[in-house]
Parts: C-alpha cells; sequence; structure tokens
C-alpha cells in the first residue's frame, strides 16, 4: 500500500501566515488596539490603593481601596500581595464598592421608639448613649449571682455578635468589655 506523503502543517501556516498577513493580526501585537483602546485609562489609573479588608466574612480578604487625591473612593479590588485572597474577592466581596457608593445608602442613625410607626434619624453620640444605657439597664434586671447554690455571676439577657473586620486588639476589648458585664453568649460571626 502506498504511504501518502505527510502534510507539512508548518510549511502551509507559513504560507498562510504570508498570504493573510497573520503577523499582522493574530498574537500580542499593538495594532490589535484601536486608537480609542489605546487611549483609554484604567477607572483606577490615577487612585491610591490603600491596603483595607473585606467587611463581610471571616475568610477576612484584604483589599485594595482606591482613593482619588481629594479622598473620593473610586473602586475597591482584591489585594494581590494578600496571602489570604491572592488578588481574588468572592461574588460578595466583589460589591464592596456598590455597598459604600449608592445612593439608597443609609448614612445616619435610625431609632424607632416603642410603639412608633416611623423612623427617625439620630444624631451619633445620642444613639451610642442609649444603647449604653439599655446594656446596663438589661444588665441590672437579669444579673445572676447564684443559681443552685452556685456562683455564677451572669446575665443571659445580653448576648453579643461581634464583626469579620474586627481586628485582635478590637475583639480583645470587646470580649473583656463583656466578659466584664458576665455576658456569657458572645460569638463573633462567621468562622472558618
Ligand atoms: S465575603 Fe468573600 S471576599 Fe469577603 S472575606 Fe469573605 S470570602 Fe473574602
Amino acid at each position: 500500500m502506498a504511504i501518502k506523503p505527510r502534510t507539512d502543517l508548518s510549511a502551509l501556516f507559513d504560507r498562510a501566515k504570508s498570504a493573510l498577513r497573520l503577523d499582522e493580526r493574530i498574537g500580542e501585537k499593538p495594532n490589535l488596539a484601536s486608537k480609542r483602546t489605546q487611549n483609554l485609562k484604567g477607572r483606577v489609573a490615577k487612585g491610591k490603593p490603600v491596603v483595607s479588608v473585606c467587611p463581610y466574612c471571616a475568610v477576612g480578604c484584604s483589599t485594595l481601596a482606591y482613593v482619588s487625591d481629594e479622598g473620593k473612593l473610586l473602586d475597591v479590588e482584591g489585594n494581590p500581595d494578600s496571602p489570604v485572597n491572592g488578588g481574588h474577592l468572592c461574588p460578595k466581596g466583589s460589591a464592596i464598592f456598590g455597598l459604600t457608593v449608592n445612593n439608597a445608602r443609609w448614612t445616619t442613625a435610625k431609632y424607632r421608639a416603642p410603639y412608633a410607626t416611623e423612623w427617625e434619624d439620630k444624631p451619633l453620640p445620642w444613639v451610642m448613649d442609649r444603647i449604653a444605657a439599655r446594656v446596663i439597664e438589661s444588665r441590672e434586671r437579669t444579673f445572676v449571682r447564684e443559681k443552685d447554690g452556685k456562683r455564677v455571676n451572669h446575665t443571659l439577657g445580653i448576648a453579643s455578635l461581634g464583626g469579620a473586620t474586627f481586628g485582635c486588639e478590637e475583639n480583645y476589648l470587646l470580649g473583656k468589655l463583656m466578659h466584664s458585664l458576665g455576658v456569657v453568649s458572645i460569638e463573633n460571626q462567621a468562622r472558618i
């Protein structure tokens, strides 16, 4: 049986390359980008990257928050230097910029008085004082010194839920505060 001559694909390709001027059309050639594309700048080109952390979960992905010279937030991306996320963010973390900069975001403290049907704006110091007063009142009302003949010194009327953005120092202080109040229900949001 006669053996068919093998087709030299590389020779064919070379011929096609010169006939179709492929060198000018494919590959990493600057001529592939239009003038308009060449003049485009990235949305963070003028931004200064500030290292931050995703506010959502206990994975603790590091972010780069790009800010303008005027201090305006331009965008938030994953931090490539982070050993935790290596520049990536999950869909929730990718939405940090939208969470921060959007017209529907509340930027004032809201308070709804007992039996009221409407929320009202209150200054932050007023809200902090109110929370402190309610914590003290709840603790006084529910504090138990002894139970079944044993000293317990606790309150089951207050629970503490921390956030993923708390650092070691903040968590330490929160733990100290809650334990000193006698709180035993202490959690720190999601965990891995
Ligand atoms: S929510 Fe997503 S991006 Fe944010 S810390 Fe968790 S895994 Fe990372």
